[in-house]
């Protein structure tokens, strides 16, 4: 057991800012931040010495796939990736592992396929399909953080997309719940459009996968979002905001006070569609990754708080549906998996960009825990936090090769890419779970439940 009593470093991230500091842990929480010198007169004392010391990360967005679709990704892979890559808590979506978490009875099956797997903290969301809303209020008892629903096909047969007629009946619950709806907002009217001209055109081409998914298939979704916030002052939460366009209808309904936030992926903040190849369908994701203009106004819009946050939307898939073979876009199964590499890839961009290391601790760690409520125990540094820490030098250069990926299929777009900020080390509740490319121990991250402070196992 590697539990520490304190943890100093020249370089603590803490909400009041940068500084030098010493981290004081005891039975899994932060008991007090102090001066650089002051350590305690016990051994179990980590020195950091420059390296950054920040909370670990909440990546609210995570497909593992477990039971059902295994072979796809794991808790066991999913959560060493995590580990790996300074990410402490993430929480699960209800889509792709069989059955979907649609119903309490598939909640705890998914926590008996858990139990005892987890390298570092999962909770999870509920799903919201046509015909399930006498399902949600017991979900919601059950401990889900939200829901999440699809205004498109969401790819598998087993998790239907809801239409506006569904979220009538699903959204005044929700909102008695005060529970989040997270929403996959693209319509599928536009897509249908688009795809429907581009009969002859060639699948292997990034491009035409790209017009295949227009940025006001997007728009459309989350102007009728607002509009069913408005209407049923429900929480909404957009994910993986892809366009610029969506951007000023975040803004306005912002303004005008309701409750929506949105997130968006490391993806569309480090590629430009503009240098994907042909034919390269590890970069195949939905909504689509666009052009490097609209990529400078996603790094804007979170610059000024309209975006909240980023999160990965890791989302793996084996190799032969991936089709690398025949790199056809649309037969391609969509999603990119970053969980491992999320503080890297967001850290090469952001330094590029003047922002800094309070940014990156605001937008991957104390903005994503707001939404799952775990804002007072998670994704900071200060007295009365979990002690879910990583340890990271952000100087550090290196190139991403596939061996050095936790996931099951070691699949990725950023392969071959260099990358600045390596993790060093990562502190589960105080104690040492991933060292230098070494795991600790055994899995003992917890099992969340919403409202309760420190899960179970
Ligand atoms: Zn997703």
């Amino acid at each position: 057991m590697t539990t520490i009593r304190a943890i100093r470093s020249k370089r603590v991230v803490t909400p009041e800012g940068v500084r030098a500091a010493t981290i004081h842990t005891r039975n899994g929480v932060i008991t007090a931040i102090t001066g650089y010198g002051d350590l305690p007169s016990e051994k179990y004392v980590y020195d950091a010495g420059e390296s950054v010391v920040m909370p670990g990360i909440v990546d609210t967005h995570v497909h593992i796939n477990e039971p059902g679709r295994t072979e796809w990704e794991g808790f066991e892979t999913a959560t060493r990736a995590a580990a790996a890559g300074g990410v402490t808590t993430l929480i699960d979506m209800p889509l792709n592992s069989i059955p979907a978490t649609t119903t309490a009875a598939a909640l705890e099956l998914k926590r008996t396929a858990a139990h005892n797997k987890c390298w570092v903290n999962v909770g999870f969301w509920g799903g919201v399909v046509p015909g399930n809303s006498g399902e949600l209020r017991a979900l919601h008892r059950g401990g889900v953080f939200g829901f999440k629903c699809f205004l498109v096909p969401s790819g598998v047969p087993e998790f239907m997309n809801v239409t506006e007629a569904d979220l009538r009946a699903a959204l005044p619950k929700l909102a008695e719940l005060d529970s989040p709806l997270l929403v996959h907002a693209e319509l599928p009217g536009r897509i249908a459009e688009e795809t429907a001209k581009l009969e002859q055109a060639n699948p292997r081409k990034y491009k035409t996968w790209l017009q295949s998914r227009p940025p006001v298939a997007e728009a459309k979704a989350v102007e009728m979002m607002v509009r069913l916030s408005r209407e049923f002052r429900a929480r909404v939460h957009i994910v993986h905001l892809s366009s610029e366009l969506s951007v000023p209808i975040i803004r306005r309904a912002k303004k005008e006070g309701l409750p929506i936030s949105t997130e968006t992926c490391p993806h569309y903040l480090f590629f430009a569609s503009g240098s994907i190849p042909d034919g390269q369908t590890q970069f195949k994701c939905a909504p689509p990754v666009r052009d490097s203009q609209n990529r400078k106004r996603l790094w804007t819009a979170l610059g000024r708080k309209t975006i909240d946050f980023v999160v990965t939307d890791h989302s793996p898939s084996p190799r032969k549906l991936k089709c690398l073979d025949t790199g056809d876009f649309f037969k391609a199964w969509g999603g990119i998996s970053s969980l491992q590499l999320s503080l890297p890839v967001m850290w090469t961009k952001l330094s590029e960009r003047n922002y800094s290391l309070k940014h990156l601790a605001r937008w991957m760690c104390s903005g994503p825990a707001r939404l799952i409520g775990l804002e007072n125990r998670k994704g900071a540094i200060a007295a009365g936090y979990d002690a879910d820490i990583v340890i990271w030098n952000p100087e550090k250069r290196f190139i991403v090769r596939p061996t050095m990926l936790h996931q099951r299929h070691k699949i990725s777009p950023y392969q071959n890419k260099p990358l600045r900020g390596e993790v060093e080390a990562t502190f589960l509740r105080g104690e040492m779970i991933y060292d230098r490319g070494r795991f600790l121990n055994k899995p003992q991250g917890a099992l969340l439940r919403r409202g309760e402070a420190d899960g179970f196992h």
